[in-house]
């Protein structure tokens, strides 16, 4: 069977990927320490434990199952921790990376699909961002993905590593059978927090600023469900080599505000959404929406959820589950 190697595979994005890769043909193999990822999140193949660091490890894995590529997404990712703890960031995004990839070369392996992020681009000039956008990130956690695209491009010359880094836009939703989704402790993101709020959990929603230039003050972010993320990565992984660019964007290329989010939980909850307004949270720029084009042309990829209401829905039905995890 053609196994891929998965790191972080028990985590939020990579447990989809997982199942998008089973659905393709592929047999994930999870490669994660644990530390964010969740046992239970792997079903769709075997689960190896281990640290990006420990070399051992990972060779002893790759020799395990001869992995025909990498699809790499295990990292830290808290942006606010990255800006108080930069070294933690650096030591496992950067130095993680560059120790799997040593592995990856020790090993033969030459495919290699990294999950990068928007927040490469810092406050862009000009959105719906493309990827020619130079990249400014304004945060250790976005300059460290950013660090990483830059070793990968530097591999493919020295060693013929095939790569490609897609940028994430912000991933939501969950897979619609419920069971893998969203799980983060600490929670963070906007959508699950209104969540934990419909469901009584939490008691209001503070808004990070209702000052921007944007039509309704609140911040734009461009909401691409999780599967359509998952989906792309085979559909990189399928095309490595090339011809395919190094570097792509994965949003719906449409934005929504924070207002228009907390509308669209009410709407699908039925529940009321108690909403304060705060302070800006450093960093955030006004909108963040990606220009899509290139994932159509590179990897005949388009969003297939873009409507904000049914994503919403899949996170909302993914919460209320009867499940332990
Ligand atoms: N946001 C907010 N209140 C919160 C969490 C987030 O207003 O409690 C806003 C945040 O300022 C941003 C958007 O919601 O404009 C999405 O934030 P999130 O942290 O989910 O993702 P990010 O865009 O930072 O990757």
């Amino acid at each position: 069977m053609r196994s891929i190697l998965v790191t972080g595979g028990a985590g939020y994005i990579g447990s989809h990927v997982c199942k998008a890769l089973a659905q393709a043909g592929f047999q994930p193999v999870t490669y994660d320490s644990l530390i964010y990822g969740h046992e239970w999140a792997v079903n769709w193949g075997p689960l190896e434990v281990g640290e990006l660091s420990d070399g051992d490890r990972l060779d002893q894995v790759m020799r395990k199952y001869g992995p025909e590529g990498i699809i790499h997404l295990a990292a830290f990712a808290y942006v606010g921790e990255s800006v108080s703890n930069p070294l933690k960031y650096y030591k496992n995004n950067v130095g993680g990376t560059i120790s799997l990839v040593e592995s990856a070369h020790r090993n033969g392996v030459k495919k290699f699909v990294f999950s990068s992020t928007c927040a490469t681009y810092g406050v862009p000039k000009n959105v719906p961002i493309v990827e020619s956008e130079p990249p400014h990130p304004v945060n250790p956690y976005g300059a460290s993905k950013l660090m990483v695209e830059r070793v990968l491009a530097d591999c493919a010359v020295a060693y013929g590593l095939e790569w490609c880094a897609l940028r994430y836009f912000n991933a939501a939703g969950a897979d619609p059978a419920c069971r893998i989704g969203e799980s983060h402790d600490p929670e963070t993101h906007l959508i699950p927090l209104i969540i934990d709020v419909a469901k009584g959990v939490r008691p209001h929603i503070t808004i990070f600023g209702n000052d921007y230039d944007t039509p309704d003050g609140t911040c734009i972010r461009d909401y691409i469900h999780v599967d359509d993320l998952a989906d792309a990565h085979v559909r990189a992984l399928e095309r490595l080599g090339s011809s395919l660019p190094t570097i792509i964007n994965l949003g719906t290329g449409r934005g929504y505000s924070v207002l228009e989010v907390i509308d669209s939980v009410q709407a699908v909850t039925n529940n009321p959404i108690l909403v304060e307004v705060g302070a800006r949270r450093a960093g955030d720029p006004a909108r963040l929406v990606s220009d899509p084009s290139l994932a159509l042309d590179a990897l005949g990829w388009k969003a297939q959820y873009v409507e904000i209401g049914p994503i919403v829905d899949t996170a909302w039905r993914w919460h209320c589950r009867e499940s332990p995890a």
